[in-house]
C-alpha cells in the first residue's frame, strides 16, 4: 500500500467506514467480487440496486452484467474521491432522498423517470462515461 492509498482512504473515510460496515452487513449474500480500476465492486443478493460508498461499490447480483450501473457507480466513486469528506453531504444525502422520493412514487412517475438526468446522478453519469471512453481503469 502506497502513500498515495493511505492519503484517499483518510480522505474517504466516512464513506470507507459506511463501506466497511455494509461490507460485514451483506457479507453472507455476496455472491460475486470484481474490480473496476481502484474500486472493488461486491455483488450482492437482494441488494436494493447500487450504492458507492468510497473505494467500495455494492450492485444488486441481478444487476451483475449492467454495465450502465457500474459506469454510473463507477461516477460516484470518482465523486468520492474529489470530495473527500463532504461527499456523503453533497452526494449521498440528496441521492439517498431521491432515491427514496422515487420509491414512494413508484417506477412509472415523471419524478423517477428523471432521477439521473438530477445532480449529483447526472454528474455520476458524467463522470463514469468520461471514465469508460478514456479507459481510466
Ligand atoms: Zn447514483
Amino acid at each position: 500500500m502506497t502513500m498515495k492509498h493511505i492519503l484517499l482512504f483518510v480522505w474517504q473515510l466516512p464513506q470507507h467506514i459506511l463501506g466497511l460496515l455494509l461490507r460485514c452487513l451483506c457479507a453472507g449474500r455476496c455472491r460475486a467480487v470484481k474490480r473496476k480500476g481502484a474500486a472493488v465492486v461486491f455483488f450482492i443478493e437482494h441488494f436494493w440496486g447500487g450504492i458507492c460508498l468510497g473505494a467500495y461499490i455494492f450492485i444488486d447480483y441481478t444487476l451483475i452484467n449492467d454495465q450502465r450501473i457500474l459506469t454510473h457507480e463507477y461516477g460516484h466513486f470518482l465523486q468520492s474521491r474529489m470530495l473527500g469528506p463532504l461527499y456523503l453531504l453533497i452526494v449521498g444525502v440528496p441521492s439517498i432522498t431521491m432515491n427514496i422520493f422515487c420509491r414512494i412514487l413508484g417506477p412509472q412517475s415523471r419524478f423517477s423517470a428523471r432521477y439521473y438526468q438530477r445532480f449529483p446522478e447526472n454528474w455520476a453519469d458524467k463522470l463514469g462515461n468520461m471514465a469508460e471512453e478514456r479507459k481510466l481503469f
